[in-house]
């Protein structure tokens, strides 16, 4: 026994962290580390996952016999755990069984549970799980103390709280406790565990501190304690730049300062409760967040030793349930005292405003649901309140999307791009934190998910930050999935063959055919398609055409001249296999379309209007401009009333009347949205709003969902998750099994199959600056100077040495934006050796040109 208060340590483990046998064999090993280090632990957990739940489904229930479903449900998986550790349940538990029966049938009897019920029956989470847990840790030798948690922390009053808050999200003291130590000492116990989420009030009363507010209890701990360090303990290696389970390309923030990691969990990320940050950091107690399932990953630390230097977007948070709350003055607020007025009202409703932002005629303030729990029920006498100083509307269903950082002001001219895309977004509201730390947007909440995805790829995927940040959640846990996530490329596979390549052909792009036909078959398994269409404009090449053929693929076409090419390469295609889909075509590639009987697709009324005696009695497609865009860059995006793609949706009655009037079948319907997009379930929305329009054109067959499927073109990147697609289209033909579903990828089929390879010619160092030199550039590829596109750069030759420079990667073109890649970081490159740039196989070769006269780089099938 130490018996020295001054090296307590706090862990703390959350419900997914204690609900399994191989979990709980981590954490006793942890638990001996730590003794055999010399410190003294107190261990605060949380009930098992899934638990409170559980427990809050049993206050809402009025009806008995549900709720002695739940009931046995929480039972049960209490025993199953038990049973794996070796214990009995109903042996250890009947208390608190029992106590949960008695409850639960009071509160369905009389309908409705006071706050201090219950506040008792959530706080039984955590008191059976852990009379579980420390049964388990003492069968395994370790000889720990159980507390009530209860008996150690108090909660305080609050002026202004409401009753609710006070025994469901209350607050404690957050001083060092002198008595708490002496009496530990006095005990002598060197490994104490207790409940999280659970204490008493004055009268010794059970309340609880708020969903989540296990991680606060241990926080409190700590500052009793005066730990040396906090330990949480979770199902994630860490806090990331955005929720990993919702962005699998999320990196680990491997420090944060303690201001950092507040605006972090105060905008939302759920790993740390908000509340927890505040204890440790009045004591400097330094807080670690760990991975459970790994306890040897590095994880994430929170202290007050983080230098303040990078300016830098850290992490994209989103938080949901947002209320918004707009206030109408007609210039009244500029009066003295009207906000005072306004928030007065606030106040006496309990209500804490998060964010505010003003115009001449309106104050818009946000509530944050955490803080607010209590607002539906005084909804109704807040609204009569406030409506007597102004005219007021709730706004509902809204998340707050924040860029969290720092410096955020002296960089956001760096984020023009990002903020394209809130080109087609309603923002109703946006702020900047005096701190400087963050910067919220508050959006409709089904826009939320999106628009974290299109910021996070477009911040901090592309960012070249390398102090900051660790590798992805799935550089991490690909090593914990059998790999699947972050699959070898087939090129590493290939290495000798393409620097023989490299040497004897110069500049090359290389494609794997053996890729590509997996990939098809990957698409084919999109098994609600009726059709696939290659759209050849991506790579138009005759080798892989002939594949795609032969796996009876079909091709969409953009211009006549790509119909001319598909029919030459295949003069027996079925023409039912050619989609030709122009955008502002001449007249005569019209008429030649229909000779050539492939469908032909007009995404013009114009066509109709001028030339309708070339469509008589036609079988034809229109193109439907769904009313928004989706995509990587603006360039791509081609929905939405800035594109100029595709029929406006108000112009197509007028489009009825003329195919009516001059016997004109619209047989298919057609929209593509843009590329690059990962969001599953975008294809079955566009086919709703299809099979919507068809409801005009009785004689609609076929539905074209378009292209886009997003590639993950870096390793930075999320994958698209086909089976979701799949999903998605498949609830979309049961309800609509009349129609025929088409779908037409095209940078999906090529773009890793490919690669590009070019030696290297000459090095230089201006500076903090290197420039390695290639022999080809934008000539060859035109990506990254058009669209800012990211691709994976390595010096093939050197693929086993430490990648050391960070570097320019550029080719001879004379233009400054002639840059194949930038800050990339590659082993010191010499003269003649093979640089390989990866994801080539789309939109590569084919807008290559000859620019300075200089060849682009030929193509090899291999
Ligand atoms: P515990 O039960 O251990 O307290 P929580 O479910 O409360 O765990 O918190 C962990 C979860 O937080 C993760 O599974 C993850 O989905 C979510 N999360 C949200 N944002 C982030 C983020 N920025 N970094 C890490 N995890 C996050
Ligand atoms: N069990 C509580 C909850 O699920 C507290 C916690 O786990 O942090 O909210
Ligand atoms: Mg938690």
């Amino acid at each position: 026994m130490t018996n020295n208060s001054h090296n307590w340590i706090v862990l703390k483990f959350g419900g997914t962290s204690v609900s399994s046998l191989s979990n709980w064999q981590n954490i006793t090993s942890i638990l001996q580390d730590k003794l055999s280090e010399g410190y003294r632990v107190c261990l605060v957990h949380s009930a098992l996952s899934g638990i409170s739940n559980k427990l809050e489904e049993i206050i809402d229930l009025s009806s008995t016999d549900e709720s002695e479903t739940v009931l046995e449900e929480i039972k049960q998986q209490h025993r199953d755990l038990a049973n794996d550790l070796g214990l009995d349940a109903d042996e250890l538990l009947s208390g608190e069984f029992e106590e949960l029966e008695q409850l639960s049938r009071g509160v369905a009897l009389l309908e409705e549970a006071g706050y201090h019920v219950q506040a008792r029956i959530m706080a039984l989470g955590e008191l059976m799980s852990t009379k579980l847990g420390v049964a388990y840790v003492k069968s395994q030798g370790l000889d720990a103390e159980w507390k009530d948690a209860r008996m150690l922390l108090k909660s305080i009053p609050v002026e202004n709280a409401s009753e609710k808050s006070l025994v469901l999200s209350a607050i404690c003291d957050t001083s060092e406790d002198k008595e708490l130590q002496q009496q530990l000492d006095e005990e002598g116990h060197d490994l104490i565990l207790t409940q999280g989420f659970i204490a008493s009030d004055n009268s010794n009363k059970t309340v609880v501190l708020g969903r989540g507010g296990s991680d606060v209890s241990a926080s409190y701990f700590a500052a009793k304690l005066n730990a040396e360090r906090l330990e949480i303990w979770t199902d994630v290696p860490g806090m990331f730049s955005c929720n990993p389970h919702a962005i699998p390309s999320a990196r680990l923030l491997k420090h944060l300062s303690y201001a950092e990691a507040q605006e972090i969990a105060t905008n939302g990320a759920k790993v740390l409760h908000p509340r927890c940050i505040m204890p440790a950091r009045v004591h400097n107690i330094p807080i670690q967040i760990k991975w459970t399932q790994d306890p040897e990953q590095e994880g994430t630390t929170i202290s007050s030793a983080v230098a303040d230097d990078e300016a830098l977007v850290k992490a994209i948070s989103v938080r949901d349930n947002v209320i918004l709350v707009s206030m109408e003055t007609l210039g009244m607020w500029q009066q003295v005292g009207f906000l005072a007025d306004a928030f007065d009202v606030f106040k006496q409703y309990g209500l804490s405003i998060d964010l505010v932002s003003t115009s001449d005629s309106n104050v818009t303030v946000s509530l944050d649901p955490g803080a607010n729990t209590h607002f539906n029920e005084i909804r109704d006498e807040f609204v009569d309140d406030l409506n007597e100083l102004c005219r007021v509307e709730i706004i509902e269903s809204t998340s707050a999307v924040s860029l969290l950082g720092r410096h955020i002001r002296t960089i956001l001219h760096q984020l023009g791009s990002a903020f394209e895309v809130f080109q087609e977004h309603e923002v109703y509201l946006v702020s900047q934190a005096a701190n400087d730390l963050n910067f919220t947007f508050v959006v409709a909440s089904d826009q939320a998910d999106r628009l974290v995805q299109q910021l996070h790829e477009q911040v901090i995927s592309k960012s070249s930050a390398q102090v900051s940040f660790g590798p992805t959640w799935q550089q991490i846990n690909g090593s914990h999935s059998d790999g699947a996530p972050y699959k070898d490329t087939w090129w590493k596979g290939k290495r000798e063959t393409l620097i023989q390549l490299a040497e004897k052909e110069g500049p090359a792009y290389v494609y794997d055919s053996d890729h590509i036909t997996e990939t098809v078959d990957n698409v084919k398994g999109l098994e609600s398609l009726d059709q696939l269409f290659y759209a050849i404009k991506a790579n138009d090449n005759e080798e892989l055409l002939k594949i795609f053929y032969e796996k009876g693929l079909g091709f969409e076409c953009v211009s006549i001249g790509e119909v001319e090419y598909v029919l030459d390469q295949f003069p027996d295609i079925d023409r039912e296999r050619i989609l030709f889909t122009p955008n502002f075509a001449p007249r005569s590639e019209y008429e030649q379309a229909l000779q050539e009987g492939v469908h032909v697709t007009l995404d013009n009324i114009f066509a109709l209007q001028e030339w309708t005696g070339l469509f008589e009695g036609q079988d034809i497609f229109l193109r439907i401009d769904p009313g928004h865009g989706h995509g990587h860059h603006k360039h791509v995006r081609t929905g939405g009333v800035n594109s100029k793609f595709g029929i406006p949706r108000f112009e197509l009655e007028e489009v009825k009347s003329i195919v009516d009037e001059h016997n004109i079948r619209v047989k298919g319907l057609h929209a593509h949205i843009g590329s690059g997009i990962k969001d599953p379930e975008s294809w079955k929305r566009t086919a709703l709003v299809l099979a919507e329009v068809a409801q005009q054109f009785e004689d609609v067959e076929y539905l074209d969902v378009g292209g886009g499927l997003g590639v993950r073109e870096n390793e930075m990147q999320s994958v698209l998750p086909l089976g979701e697609v799949e999903q998605g289209l498949s609830e979309f033909k049961k309800a609509f099994s009349q129609y025929k579903l088409w779908m037409e990828p095209g940078r999906y089929l090529v773009a890793t199959a490919g690669v590009l390879l070019a030696r290297v010619t000459q090095t230089k160092g201006k500076g903090k600056i290197r420039y390695v030199g290639v022999e080809t550039g934008m000539n060859s590829l035109i990506r990254p100077a058009l669209y800012g596109s990211h691709h994976s750069i390595v010096n093939l030759s050197r693929i086993d040495e430490p990648a050391t420079q960070i570097s320019n990667i550029v080719g001879p073109i004379c233009e400054s934006g002639d840059k194949l890649g930038i800050d990339r970081l590659l082993p010191e490159s010499q003269e003649g050796d093979v640089v390989l740039i990866a994801n080539t196989g789309a939109y590569g070769h084919v807008m290559s040109s000859t620019y300075n006269m200089r060849a682009p780089a030929r193509e090899i099938v291999i």
